[in-house]
């Protein structure tokens, strides 16, 4: 465990599936950690980060951002319509966009401020009813109308269902980036990594296998 653990095993999944070293991208999802923990990665010189909650965002990385330049944040919580503005000012990219309201609403921000955060569509594969995302049949026309509101839609996000093998979702997921000609895969989180980018990630979101458990009771 730790962050060289885990850069090691990334490296090895590329490998094995004849992926180019450094072809996939490692977010280290802070959401909730202790600020030395998130630190004494920022010092270990990694600098790409995704969190949850945009007021907790909002708290912790202005700090950070001056003191270890070339940090880079991404959004990769549920995105309330309400928080956008403040979201598309805190963060690089957003993984979460997942409806057509938040699309909008996106695309007048990012036509007031000349410019817009990467995003990714979330897919709701598993068709499960409590999680977020476009689901797999309205996705083509999601990502045709995203992009003649002129957003800057880079790829597609998942959360496989926990009970279930993630490859065939991670797999879903892959085939319809690219029949939309989308290049960015956000999948796989510290449990199944190595199966998304066996399966084409580009972004692996791994949050406790670098920085440990986390730890909601004292918030
Ligand atoms: C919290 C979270 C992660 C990281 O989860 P781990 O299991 O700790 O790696 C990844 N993706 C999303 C969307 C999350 O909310």
């Amino acid at each position: 465990m730790g962050l060289r653990d885990i850069r090691e095993r990334i490296a090895e999944a590329e490998r094995q599936a004849g992926r180019a070293p450094g072809s996939v991208k490692l977010i280290a999802v802070s959401k909730v950690q202790p600020a030395e923990r998130v630190e004494a990665v920022l010092r270990e010189g990694h600098r790409l980060f995704g969190e949850n909650y945009v007021q907790e965002a909002q708290g912790k990385w202005p700090a950070w951002r001056e003191e270890f330049p070339g940090c880079e944040v991404h959004m990769i919580g549920p995105l309330q319509s309400n928080k956008a503005k403040l979201a598309v000012e805190l963060f690089e990219a957003i993984h979460t966009l997942d409806r057509p309201s938040l699309a909008k609403k996106l695309g007048s921000l990012a036509q007031a401020r000349g410019a817009s955060p990467d995003l990714f569509i979330q897919v709701n594969t598993g068709r499960e009813p409590q999680k977020a995302g476009v689901l797999p049949e309205d996705l083509d026309a999601f990502v045709a109308d995203t992009r003649a509101m002129d957003l800057p839609v880079v790829g597609l996000m998942c959360i496989p269902p926990e009970a279930e093998d993630p490859a065939p979702h991670f797999a879903t997921l892959a085939e319809m980036a690219a029949r939309n000609g989308l290049d960015g895969l956000s999948m796989g989180m510290s449990s199944d990594f190595e199966a998304a980018i066996a399966a084409g990630a580009t972004h692996v979101r791994v949050g406790s296998a670098i920085f440990g458990a986390r730890d909601y009771s004292g918030s």
